[in-house]
């Protein structure tokens, strides 16, 4: 259960390791000695070499920036682990601040030249050049991009430390089993998820009332936020508030405009599974608090880490013979740290290794269903990074939001398969189906009630509208029950519920939701693909995750023979959606 970093460096010894962080730093500096200032004068044959320097130079030094952040992630309070990844992050920026003239020289270039993209010798780089393309005619003067830097550090992006300072130093009074207990935030949103629904109730109560008493506060921050975006927009010249997001995701406004459409067209669907729900519950409606509870039928058992393995590789060896022998390496070869440990961060996550053509996966395993779950989302990544990093350049690896999380869903729903055909009970095919359901609809339905309201935020400030905490809650709620119309209760302080969601409070971070949205019904679309074709699908999905960033994910959809940019492909997912739906229904 505990990780081998090893193979990341030459030799594990903390002077060795120092010592290419310091080759990493020097290299980067030759680069700098070489290219700065020339860049615009290169020819075809000259940035192909630029470009393929760079690539080496990134899978040179990959393996010890992932050993020092890994050791570091898996115990923060080993002191080697501290050094190390404090010299770790020294370093990077010190090649961060070298290199960083690439982009903009790169940029000036393709300004200049654009057919060189056409180039059949850059044919490797054509869709990562299209993108920085894409971007430059956004970008202010070096000057000016380093003034913004220097100044959105204490001007609108300590908004964000504000409200994380809000959140972790706030403490919150509430009553359990007849005692009255004192719980940190972290703390009490645990209990959202606990099987006695007067507690749920009493935390969200306890939670939103005491977030709604700061109102001044956080309308002046979100005001403040989406008024400077909106400036920044006009000065980089972006026609709307989401193109920067459209063209760092690489996506069209057509696209996310379908998709947006389909799940407005869809809320009966998600409303039907909620009235599913309370049934289920043994409720006549759902409050707010029971919408992501458990079901009373979940069960409790518990998975050894041989028993998760054998779960997770197996529903790979179902799926594909290759991917499922991947899966077990990743074990065999103790690419996985699952130990729960003091000093290690919590959560999980997936680091791609691209010149071990491999991962490292980090989570705490407690033996429970939903850490099988993020153990099966996780080496999803992983099958990402084996199949991306055997077709792909790094530089081609950089891979956005929306096709990032494919890999991983799709992981999840060969668990929900292989746990369906092996449930015994009809309470256990309840509950798997309810939680498949649950994350559907959390991420497809409740995720795009806050893309609808961001939006309007926007229109209301460039109408002239202003944004007082009560106007704000006015347009949450409407956003809200766009999507669940009247089948949820409403506790009435859950009207201050935007006011916990840290990523409005981000500078330079807007739309960041609907990326979500996107990965789960595309993941659904393509699960239905995958029924309907059996095993002829297979080799569509390795070629999808194999591209890795090297096509758009529009153009990725044209080769497997499908289109993003109408609303008949995002049906697909909800048609999937809907089969789930109809099987719970029939265990009733
Ligand atoms: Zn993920």
């Amino acid at each position: 259960m505990v990780w081998d970093l090893a193979p990341l460096v030459e030799s594990t010894g903390p002077a060795s390791v120092q010592k290419k962080l310091t080759s990493m730093v020097d290299e980067a500096k030759r680069m700098r000695n070489k290219y700065h200032g020339k860049i615009e004068g290169l020819d075809t044959k000259g940035l192909r070499e630029l470009l393929e320097t760079k690539d080496a130079f990134y899978l040179t030094f990959e393996g010890v920036m992932m050993y020092c952040g890994l050791m570091y992630a898996a115990d923060a309070t080993f002191d080697e682990a501290k050094q190390l990844n404090d010299a770790s992050r020294r370093a990077s920026m010190k090649v961060g601040q070298a290199l960083a003239f690439i982009d903009i020289e790169m940029g000036k270039l393709l300004i200049d030249i654009p057919s060189i993209i056409e180039d059949p010798m850059l044919s490797e780089y054509r869709h990562y050049l299209e993108r920085l393309l894409r971007s430059v005619p956004h970008q202010l003067s070096e000057t000016e991009e380093r003034v913004i830097i220097v100044k959105d550090k204490n001007g609108v992006s300590a908004w964000q430390l504000l409200q994380s300072d809000w959140l972790s130093t706030r403490t919150f009074n509430i009553e359990i089993a007849g005692k009255m207990k004192t719980l940190s935030y972290g703390k009490i949103i645990g209990l959202y998820q606990s099987q006695d629904r007067d507690l749920r109730r009493q935390a969200y109560q306890v939670v939103y009332k005491e977030l709604g008493i700061d109102k001044v506060l956080w309308a002046s921050a979100i005001r403040a936020v989406c008024a400077d975006h909106l400036q920044m927009c006009v000065l980089r010249k972006y026609p709307t508030a989401m193109t920067q997001s459209l063209i760092s995701n690489d996506v069209d406004q057509q696209t996310i405009a379908s998709l947006m459409k389909t799940i407005e067209g869809h809320v009966g669907l998600y409303q039907r599974y909620l009235r599913i729900k309370a049934r289920l519950m043994g409720v006549t409606k759902l409050a707010n608090y029971d919408v992501v509870a458990p079901i009373p039928q979940t069960s409790e058992k518990e998975y050894t880490w041989m028993e998760a393995r054998k779960e997770v590789v197996d529903a790979y060896l179902g799926f594909n013979k290759q991917l499922g022998g991947w899966v077990d390496e990743m074990f065999e070869k103790r690419r996985i740290d699952g130990e729960i440990r003091r000093g290690k961060r919590s959560g999980a996550f997936c680091s791609s290794w691209l010149a071990g053509k491999s991962a490292y996966i980090l989570q705490s395993f407690n033996e429970k269903i939903g850490d099988v779950y993020t153990q099966i989302h996780e080496l999803g990544h992983a099958v990402h990074a084996y199949l991306g990093s055997r077709a792909q350049k790094p530089s081609n690896y950089e891979v956005g939001s929306c096709i990032a999380e494919c890999g991983s869903i799709f992981g999840e729903l060969l668990l929900t398969e292989r746990l369906l055909s092996k449930a015994d009970t009809v309470e256990e095919k309840q509950a798997i189906l309810a939680n498949v359901l649950d994350q559907f609809g959390m991420a497809a339905f409740q995720v795009s009630a806050r893309v609808f309201f961001e939006q309007s935020l926007y229109d209301a400030i460039e109408k002239g509208v202003f944004l007082d905490g009560e106007a704000i809650s006015e347009m949450w709620m409407a956003a809200r029950d766009k999507i669940y119309g009247e089948t949820v209760d409403w506790l009435d302080v859950m009207k201050w519920e935007w006011t916990m969601k840290s990523h409005y409070y981000m500078a330079n971070y807007r739309f960041y939701n609907y990326p979500y949205v996107f990965a789960q019904l595309f993941v659904f679309a393509l699960y239905k693909l995958y029924q309907e074709q059996g095993t002829a699908f297979v080799p569509k999905l390795k070629i999808l995750l194999a591209a890795g960033s090297s096509k758009s994910p529009r153009d990725l959809g044209v080769e497997l023979g499908f289109d993003i940019t109408s609303e008949v492909f995002w049906e697909k997912g909800m048609k999937q959606a809907e089969e789930f739906i109809n099987t719970l229904e029939e265990t009733l």
